[in-house]
């Protein structure tokens, strides 16, 4: 986070303030979870508290103006309880924080990763909607009603399953459930046993079949119909889509029956590596930020302003209203009012559908949700 100015802060504070006093926040399970709060500084500077009701948390954020507000996926009996054992863990939501800087876009080059950028929240946005279209419904079998979407706030979407199915799932059930849709050890000997042996007939799995088996074959031959752009989209070369789109009629035949002789690739474990790769789910591969492998780990809470943006971390309608979701619009805590600022910046922020930017060192007045944005990204300064 970038070091803010004393006077940035208090001007935020006071906005924070202002929308706190209108849009108190809601949350089910509230005696259950663990609550942490945050500065400008410190995204969680105070952890393992609780509340007997929705009054006193809101209370709380009144007279404390946090930057940032958090609660725990996880359920206990004594949520305040520490060390963590003392809180007498009754189950945790299963959660997906899905984070632009994983995705590690061409964009981040230019922009760095602190900026989110049009294609940075539409690719998020696209990863998202492969973990739900792709892995959490066909294949562990959840409905659109079980899945909550949440943006994140800043570069993201966390996505949260609460069915009682998944409550009690241990952390080795969350790590398996990571790895799967990470594709993590994911080995291409598993899907075609013969891949070794250069002179048998290589056999694969058919496009019905369950799990990763069909989930390749089922975007080889979706790609081969589509034509050699899909094809490159899955890291296969442009020479060799081109070659397995002319045979396009044989392969998919082939593939269907389980025969993938008609596909030759050269280096066929490199191959693998970058179809899979390329339909995987880009979580943060460390244990400490890998979610959904910790059901410890506290998650800024729905609804609530983030402090490295002042957009509200706002919960989507539903899976079928994600696709018109746009959190530069529709995330805006700060409506009314303006501020002078002194912004500095190469790129163009867009918010409500108007360009701001780029700047060099412009003293402009921008509607608040603009400035805040800008100052708390570190790109604005007061005058
Ligand atoms: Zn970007």
């Amino acid at each position: 986070m970038p070091e803010l100015d004393p006077s940035v802060q208090s001007l935020a504070r006071s906005m924070f303030k202002d929308f706190y006093a209108k849009h108190p926040v809601t949350i089910d399970n509230l005696t259950k979870r663990e609550f942490g709060f945050g500065t400008f500084e410190k995204k969680i500077a105070k952890r393992h508290m609780a509340f007997n009701n929705m009054e006193s948390l809101n209370r709380y954020i009144a007279a404390n103006i946090p930057a940032f507000v958090s609660s725990s996926p996880a359920f206990y009996e004594n949520p305040s309880g520490r060390p963590m054992e003392a809180k007498g863990w009754l189950g945790s939501e299963l959660v997906f924080d899905l984070d632009a800087t994983d995705l590690h876009l061409e964009c981040q080059k230019k922009h760095g990763t602190s900026w989110v950028c049009k294609n940075c929240l539409h690719e998020v946005k696209m990863e998202a909607f492969k973990l739900i279209e792709e892995f959490l419904i066909p294949d562990f079998g959840f409905s659109n009603k079980d899945i909550k979407i949440n943006f994140s706030g800043n570069r993201g979407y966390h996505i949260i399953i609460s069915s009682e199915s998944v409550l009690g799932l241990d952390e080795s059930a969350r790590s398996a459930i990571s790895d799967y849709v990470t594709g993590h050890g994911l080995k291409p000997e598993s899907f075609f046993p013969t891949i070794a042996d250069k002179t048998a007939r290589l056999q694969g799995p058919k496009p019905n079949d369950p799990g990763w088996g069909g989930k390749m074959a089922r975007a080889i031959v979706t790609a081969l119909n589509a034509g050699v752009p899909s094809l490159e989209a899955l890291g296969i070369s442009k020479p060799m889509a081109r070659k397995m789109y002319l045979n396009k009629g044989s392969i998919v035949m082939g593939i269907t029956t389980g025969n993938w002789d008609k596909v030759s690739i050269p280096k066929k474990d490199e191959f693998w590596r970058n179809v899979s790769e390329s339909m995987t789910i880009k979580q943060s591969d460390s244990i400490d930020s890998n979610v959904t492998k910790n059901p410890q780990h506290l998650l800024g809470m729905a609804d609530t302003i983030h402090g490295g943006t002042g957009l509200i971390a706002k919960s989507v309608e539903s899976v079928s209203s994600f696709e018109r979701f746009d959190p530069m619009r529709d995330c805006i805590a700060f409506e009314k009012g303006e501020t002078l600022v002194v912004a500095n910046t190469k790129e163009t922020l867009t918010m409500r559908g108007t360009d701001y930017g780029p700047y060099e060192n412009k003293r402009i007045v921008l509607p608040n949700y603009v400035a805040m944005y800008m100052l708390l990204k570190g790109v604005a300064k007061l005058p």
